[in-house]
């Protein structure tokens, strides 16, 4: 368990976005304040362990100071807004990017006690940075952007949040039609740009109700994918946006915890009436949903050309652990990148890295660079690995029931030898383990998920889209560590006899149900 003095702390880095200038930051302040290492987050944004209680206002205003925040980072506000990390020059993608940042403004908390507290009440430099940043990605029409900016005036109090915040968390996300890469559908709102034939921005399809964490044993928690709320065209965005976020203020639990998030609101009322109940804010209707291409699954690693002659290149990080050990040293290869092209990163929505705008003349020193540190090329890395999440669990994290980051590394070893003895080898599963039911891996979408339940047990969950658009089902509560291959040999080898052609297994498992399988397994004797 982590002891009281010390603090992890959480950047606020909307649409992932890691300067260089700011990785210097957090890697410097990481090996002499924190515990050496950095850790890429499920949502875009890195956590530094290990703080010690006296170094925190050093830690805390040197990030302010640089220009990036923490604020809102934790805490009954919203979130880190996250969006595909693929820095495309296309114009769906910019617009993401861009009004990903405006709703990270739009709902930043004005309080000024943070300052107060750790910047002795001096303003941070990061109002200034993010209004700047803001204004310059030009947010189309300055009608939408000006109403923004109206509450982000140092003075207000919170205009939105009014004097008690929200009654828990609330994460926003905003991709592109067809790229599931951040996990939408998991997000008390979820924003999908829609363009016009000339690539002009003409609105948003909303989604909103998602949410992954739960409580073992309490049915009245629950994982929720979230509902098609409609579409809105972009000048109405912003109203949009803040009637939505209101409407959970209002309306949202505010006397059982563990059913604040608006998840259970939207639940509770259904999506229909939520939508009036938003619309009563809103002061209009709002439009159906427009019809957009299927969402894919993209961990946007390897090499792409961004569009603009420039590359981008995705590093696989296992479970996010930026560190260095032994011949593997990820940690030192970043900055080597970093101090000698100057380039820019971007935290991916599944714990990995993305270098952008890199010169094409640059590719192969990259490769050799990350070569001599000991890092793996994607194309070596084992796919299962590639798929995985864990979160940080023991010793980290105070809710922990059970092991996740340490863990994972030998459960992928252990899910691959499985496959390989039934001749699955090229099978591709979508994994993911969390060491206590909140759900920060964001489990209950994984076609194959381990929830911490016990010291050294795991709930087993089954049927989660490879796509990542639905949640999945409990399976077997209590796995005991020891019992991984014999729990998922009966499962696969129903696969091997039952499933379609080109199922993928958790469509499979979604398809014949816990039932069938439980009843399958029962009577299906170990190889
Ligand atoms: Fe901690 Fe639970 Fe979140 Fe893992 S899922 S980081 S154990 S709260």
């Amino acid at each position: 368990k982590p002891k009281d003095y010390q603090f992890m702390l959480r950047l606020k880095q909307p649409a992932g976005e890691l300067p260089p200038d700011l990785f210097r930051l957090c890697d410097d302040l990481s090996a002499k304040h924190g515990q050496g290492d950095l850790r890429a987050t499920t949502r875009q944004c890195f956590q530094i362990h290990g703080i010690m209680k006296g170094n925190l206002k050093t830690v805390i205003s040197s990030i302010m100071n640089i220009g990036s925040s923490t604020v809102g980072a934790c805490g009954d506000v919203s979130r880190n807004v996250m969006t595909t990390p693929a820095p495309f020059v296309k114009p769906e993608y910019q617009y993401a990017n861009e009004w990903s940042k405006v709703f990270a403004q739009l709902f930043r908390p004005m309080t000024p006690a943070f300052s107060q507290i750790w910047l002795d009440g001096e303003k941070a430099a990061t109002v200034e940075y993010w209004s700047k940043e803001v204004e310059m990605h030009n947010v189309d029409e300055a009608m939408t952007y000006d109403s923004g900016r109206g509450i982000i005036l140092p003075d207000s109090t919170e205009p939105l949040y009014g004097d008690r915040y929200l009654p828990r968390k609330f994460k926003i996300g905003v991709t592109v039609p067809g790229d599931n890469s951040i996990d939408i559908y998991t997000n008390d709102i979820g924003c999908v740009v829609i363009t016009n034939d000339k690539g002009e921005l003409e609105g948003f399809n909303v989604m909103v109700g998602g949410g992954m964490g739960r409580t073992h044993n309490k049915e009245n928690t629950f994982a929720r994918a979230a509902d098609h709320l409609g579409y809105v065209p972009k000048e109405d965005m912003m109203e949009l946006m803040k009637s939505i976020l209101a409407s959970q203020r209002d309306h949202g639990n505010r006397d059982v915890r563990a059913n604040a998030r608006m998840k259970y609101l939207v639940h509770t009322l259904g999506i229909d009436n939520f939508r009036s109940l938003v619309e009563s804010y809103f002061g209009k209707k709002v439009q159906p949903w427009r019809e957009i291409p299927e969402f894919k699954y993209n961990d946007w690693m390897g090499w792409w050309e961004q569009g603009d002659g420039k590359l981008f290149y995705g590093l696989h990080v296992d479970n996010g652990r930026v560190k260095d050990e032994g011949d593997f040293r990820l940690k030192t290869a970043l900055r080597v990148l970093v101090d000698k092209f100057n380039l820019s990163m971007i935290l991916s929505p599944t714990q990995s890295l993305i270098f952008k705008d890199i010169d094409p003349k640059d590719k192969d020193e990259i490769e050799q660079i990350l070569k001599d540190h000991g890092i793996l090329s994607i194309e070596d890395v084992d796919p299962l690995a590639r798929l995985a999440m864990a979160c940080p669990a023991l010793p980290l994290c105070g809710l922990a029931q059970t092991e996740a980051e340490r863990r994972m590394p030998s459960y992928i070893e252990r899910v691959r030898s499985v496959l390989n003895k039934m001749n699955l080898d090229d099978e591709e599963i979508l994994m993911r383990m969390t060491g206590c039911p909140n759900g920060c891996a964001r489990p209950y979408m994984a076609e194959l998920a381990f929830v911490g339940d016990g010291a050294n047990s795991y709930q087993i969950w089954l049927g989660g889209s490879p796509v990542l658009t639905r949640t999945a089902y409990p399976y077997v509560a209590k796995m005991k560590d020891e019992d991984l291959e014999a729990t998922l040999e009966p499962v696969l080898a129903m696969f091997i006899q039952q499933r379609q052609e080109f199922e993928a297994f958790g469509d499979f498992c979604h398809r014949v149900g816990a039932e069938a399988i439980e009843s399958y397994a029962s009577s299906y004797n170990l190889g």
